[in-house]
């Protein structure tokens, strides 16, 4: 049954468009009449809230004490928590692992593409370089296997939409080739390459860089790196952690404002963490605490991650390195889902999925959510 939405200030089509009344029918948006007035039937948003496109999360690993790797149950809580925080497209990320284990991994989150609660499956290694794996553990680095790479792929039924690998490693461009051919998302990360053997993966069809600027060397005058070849290419969607720790802020706003001729994309990169407590648990059988939304191992005081949701990636975005928030919403919603292949997800417009957020226009705090036309009910439970 068709239901209408009354707001007074809608973000559609780069704009923030007054007086808008929205159809919704059947899960997507219908009609949209901008500078009208509300009919008596229509849900009135409090005019408080700016309505924007659901948040779409390419790489994320968990939330909470839930991980995508951890099983079905809890990568199902783990995307619930997500989604009440207004993320409405989540792809499922999982870190290098035993081999076994990723292989279970991918089973369980296969079906829960299938039912259509996230939106596939993200491979984050295992085939990365030793020296920048960062957060991945180092027994569960492998070189490229084409042939268990495969396997996976076979195992997922089409539903692995990135792998992340580094194109140094012996044999990784004939697997971006392989990842381009079967429709997966090649991605750059955790790599030492050097400049030239990035534009080789570039040239070879990668076309994602996993969180810039972390695990891979810093620009040099000698040494542009990986980081040029992926900021200076047009054909590369350039992922980043926006929340003021990963990248410095500066660099946030000089990437998104000027320097990436590519896309630009904002991904939470968050972390399900094991253990009990708030604020000391394990990641990797590592202790880590937690510092204003950032995931620090305790025994180098490195980044592991975030424990964010792609709404406070947006949020310190727009407060920490002043990004316009236009520009950031887009960055969290239409630039991840072309980049993924979500066609229809990331924007306001007729025949789109029905996915909204209410945002707060002063806090930029999530204040309700809509997915496939149906609000958004459960409880934010861990907080
Ligand atoms: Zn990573």
């Amino acid at each position: 049954m068709a239901e209408t939405i009354f707001a007074d200030r809608v973000l559609i089509g780069g704009r923030i468009q007054k007086d808008v009344l929205i159809e919704i029918d059947d899960g997507r948006i219908g009609e949209i009449r901008i500078n009208t007035s509300g009919n008596s039937s229509a849900f009135r948003v409090p005019s408080s809230c700016l309505v924007i496109p659901g948040f779409v999360d390419i790489h994320c690993h968990g939330f909470g004490p839930d991980s995508f790797g951890a099983g079905f149950a809890s990568a199902r809580r783990a995307t619930l928590a997500h989604r009440a925080r207004g993320t409405t497209s989540l792809v499922a990320g999982l870190v290098s692992s035993d081999t076994e284990d990723t292989s279970r991994a991918i089973a369980s989150l296969a079906t829960l593409t299938g039912e259509g609660i996230i939106d596939g499956v993200f491979l984050e290694g295992p085939f990365i370089s030793v020296a920048r794996r960062g957060a991945h553990r180092e027994g569960f680095v492998r070189p490229v296997d084409l042939g268990l790479l495969s396997h996976w792929l076979e195992q997922s039924k089409g539903t692995i939409r990135m792998v992340t690998l580094a194109p140094e490693l012996s044999g990784a461009l004939d697997a971006i080739r392989f990842l381009v051919r079967e429709g997966v998302v090649a991605a750059i990360g955790h790599t030492d390459a050097t400049y030239e053997e990035t534009r080789s993966a570039i040239d070879a069809g990668a076309s994602v860089a996993t969180h810039l600027g972390n695990g891979m060397p810093s620009l040099f005058a000698r040494q542009p790196g990986p980081l040029l070849a992926l900021m200076e290419s047009p054909k590369v969607s350039c992922e980043l952690i926006a929340d003021g720790r990963h990248v410095h802020p500066c660099l946030v706003r000089y990437f998104v404002n000027h320097a990436i001729s590519g896309v630009p994309i904002f991904v939470s990169d968050c972390l399900g963490v094991e253990g009990e407590g708030k604020h000391i648990a394990l990641v990797s059988d590592r202790l880590v605490e937690m510092d204003d939304g950032a995931v620090v191992f305790k025994d180098n005081g490195k980044l592991a991650g975030t424990a964010l949701p792609l709404s406070g990636i947006l949020k310190s975005s727009v407060t920490k390195a002043g990004i316009d928030l236009i520009t950031a919403v887009s960055a969290a919603t239409i630039g991840p889902a072309r980049t993924i292949g979500l066609e229809d997800r990331g924007k306001i417009e007729t025949g789109y999925r029905a996915d909204l957020v209410l945002l707060n226009g002063t806090s930029l705090d999530v204040a309700r959510v809509m997915r496939c036309g149906n609000w958004v009910v459960e409880k934010h439970e861990y907080e």
